[in-house]
């Protein structure tokens, strides 16, 4: 690792991990919780879960592992412009959707509506409680046993209620404190990641077309660009060309501007970057920027008749496998039988939620189909 600079989370500035363990030399700390997430198996489901599409429509569209990955790969250029702890981020980027449901943005509102009485359902604590107890990997403690400022980082929002039961790692949204610098980047570089590809998805799968993307100020300066330095280039390099200088003035931008407020605030290690305002954060012009591509998306992509079609049809089969598992919760899977006795809502979420999109169609069928028995 390069030289880190003050404010960096470090081994040595770490809080640790629940269960004491011995140094994992010769890797970092934060080496060390990336390799657990890599071989969890939540990171593998990720390969067939989806955002915006479902993930048997076409080899074509991200996943969210590939979604990790990208992320993943944004924030350690960002970590290391910014002499930050380069492990951190990664690793943070690799676990952020760990707890994503089936179906993407769509399974997670249907899972809320059906816990809406039992303490609702958020995918960002969902990550955390997946690697805080529900891998089932070590002998001496449930879950990966990762360090605090990773578990910070994944736990990027968190409503007061459930805040208040997470103590120390809860702790900053009940008093109003930042995560570290670390985790205030892969939140940006999420964005980043998300709202490029989804153009470049959008594109491929027709959905959008470069005529609308034109209307959005931030890909009309960059296809201006490419037009003028390749005039005669086909449309799929143009997207290319264009996401990628995209990706690049966001990500240059905001490296410059976090950089800026870093010393403006005059921070100098973690504790005061906790108690700083938000210091990563792009430039007041690309901001705007950034929105409106993000308000596109939203009236064009994620409202588009054919994702909404499926969006309905998510809602239908999380909501069917909710109510059956909770009326008749031994359909659950042999190693569920214990825990569903426990709490039986949350058991039900659980098994949900760490289902992919194609198990949750066919779970669905199993269930609910006469053809198929
Ligand atoms: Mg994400």
């Amino acid at each position: 690792m390069l030289n880190l600079a003050s404010y960096a989370v470090s081994d040595q500035n770490s809080r640790g991990r629940l269960h004491p363990e011995s140094s994992p030399a010769p890797r970092t700390e934060f080496q060390r919780d990336r390799d657990r997430v890599v071989h969890s198996t939540s990171f593998r489901r990720l390969e067939y879960k989806t955002q915006v599409f479902v993930n048997h429509e076409g080899d074509l569209f991200r996943t969210r592992l590939t979604h990790s990955i990208e992320v993943a790969q944004i924030a350690r250029t960002l970590a290391r412009a910014l002499q930050l702890n380069e492990d951190l981020v990664e690793v943070v980027a690799l676990a952020h959707d760990l707890g994503h449901t089936p179906f993407g943005h769509a399974g997670q509102d249907a899972l809320n509506a059906c816990m809406s009485d039992y303490g609702g359902f958020e995918h960002n604590l969902q990550s955390l409680r997946t690697v805080d107890l529900l891998e089932e990997r070590y002998g001496a403690f449930d879950g990966l046993n990762l360090c605090f400022e990773t578990r910070e980082g994944i736990l990027k929002h968190c409503a007061p209620k459930n805040a208040a039961e997470l103590g120390e790692l809860g702790e900053r949204f009940l008093h109003d404190k930042r995560p570290s610098l670390e985790a205030q980047l892969c939140n940006l570089a999420d964005e980043i990641g998300y709202n490029n590809h989804d153009v470049d998805d959008g594109l491929r799968s027709e959905l959008v077309t470069i005529e609308q993307m034109e209307t959005v100020r931030i890909w009309a300066r960059h296809s201006a660009e490419v037009r003028l330095a390749f005039p005669k280039i086909t449309d799929r390099r143009l997207i290319h060309e264009t996401v990628r200088r995209m990706i690049n003035t966001l990500a240059i931008d905001l490296i410059a501007q976090t950089a800026r407020n870093i010393a403006e605030a005059g921070v100098t290690n973690i504790q005061e970057v906790r108690l700083a305002k938000p210091l990563a954060a792009f430039s007041a012009e690309v901001y705007i920027e950034h929105r409106e591509l993000k308000q596109f998306l939203r009236a064009n992509l994620y409202q588009h008749y054919k994702v909404l079609r499926m969006t309905n049809k998510a809602h239908r089969i999380i909501g069917d496998l909710f109510r059956a598992f909770m009326d008749q919760p031994q359909l659950l899977p042999p190693q569920y039988q214990q825990k569903v006795k426990h709490n039986k809502p949350r058991t039900v979420a659980d098994y949900i939620a760490g289902m992919t999109d194609r198990y949750a169609m066919r779970e669905y069928q199993r269930l609910f189909s006469v053809g198929d028995i």
